[in-house]
């Protein structure tokens, strides 16, 4: 009979966090498998739990991915963690729960703790609906292109990022959206767990002493403001459109590409139109 493939939450901080029932499964599982297994045999050590180890990171994804199913496939219940919160949540995991799927082998979820969660539920922005983005890009052109997809979303937003790079973020984010409310959510779980609260632009100028990790929590758009934006966006003169993306680092082909989709036209027109004037 195959075996199990379990996905088991660690704690993203604070070691009280991980579940009874994690500790059950990974004491009863026969081999783990982890983002860094130095990292995670702190965490075994620490719960006095002796696994045999496999490595499965982003890098080694699809080759440890087949690896385990095929020890799943040979019977063993394997456990797969990463080295903080939930796997699979911009972290390994996607690529494995897919192959073993294929081999129809059961895929059993262990929750605890997720930053992005944590992160909402205390930030006091609306919880109803949101969008969980991830890491932008690190290249900045592809950011700013993600950004400025989202520039007319309602639902509150949410990012992870590394802290070298969130004061870049913070800018990328002031530049496309404007001076809204914003939320880091700092070192959750830990001694210095804070939320920072304000408009972008306060946030901005006390960066410098912000260290730690860190969830962005940004304010949805305004319904109303919404659609006044796009109208007004839809009502300008198509110099107006070209200088707006101009200011935003698009390059002639990309603006003219970005105007024609927005108006639903060929680009070739856009180009003609330029062309002669
Ligand atoms: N799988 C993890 C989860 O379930 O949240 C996320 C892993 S991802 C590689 C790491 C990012 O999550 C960090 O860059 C940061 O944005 C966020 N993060 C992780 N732990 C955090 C913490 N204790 N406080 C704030 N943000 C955290």
């Amino acid at each position: 009979m195959a075996g199990t493939l379990y996905l088991v939450a660690t704690p993203i901080g604070n070691l009280e966090d991980i579940t009874l029932r994690a500790l059950r499964i990974l004491k009863e599982v026969d081999i783990i498998a982890a983002e860094d297994t130095r990292h995670t045999l702190k965490l075994l050590n620490h719960f006095e739990i002796s696994k045999p180890l496999i490595s499965y990171y982003k890098q080694n994804e699809s080759t440890k991915s087949a690896i385990i199913v095929e020890k799943l496939k040979a019977g063993k219940n394997i456990a797969v963690v990463s080295d903080a919160g939930t796997p699979g949540i911009s972290d390994p995991g996607e690529q494995v729960v897919k192959s073993a799927i294929e081999h129809g082998i059961e895929i059993v979820p262990i929750p605890g703790a997720c930053a992005f969660v944590n992160a909402l539920i205390g930030s006091g922005m609306s919880t109803r609906e949101f969008c969980f983005l991830g890491f932008l890009s690190a290249i900045k052109k592809e950011r700013k292109e993600k950004l400025e997809e989202l520039k007319y979303e309602t639902k509150t937003l949410i990012f992870y990022e590394a802290p070298h790079k969130l004061k870049n973020t913070l800018k990328d984010i002031f530049e496309i959206f404007g001076d809204r409310n914003i939320i880091l959510a700092k070192e959750l779980t830990k001694i210095h767990e804070k939320f920072l609260r304000g408009k972008i632009s306060e946030i901005l100028e006390k960066l410098e002493i912000i260290k730690g990790e860190f969830v962005i929590i940004l304010e949805g758009n305004d319904e109303s403001k919404k659609e006044l934006e796009l109208k007004q966006f839809n009502e300008m003169s198509l110099e107006e459109q070209y200088k707006f993306y101009e200011n935003q680092g698009f390059d002639k082909k990309e603006i003219i590409k970005k105007i024609a989709k927005n108006r639903n036209i060929n680009k070739n027109e856009i180009y003609q139109y330029f062309l002669e004037k």
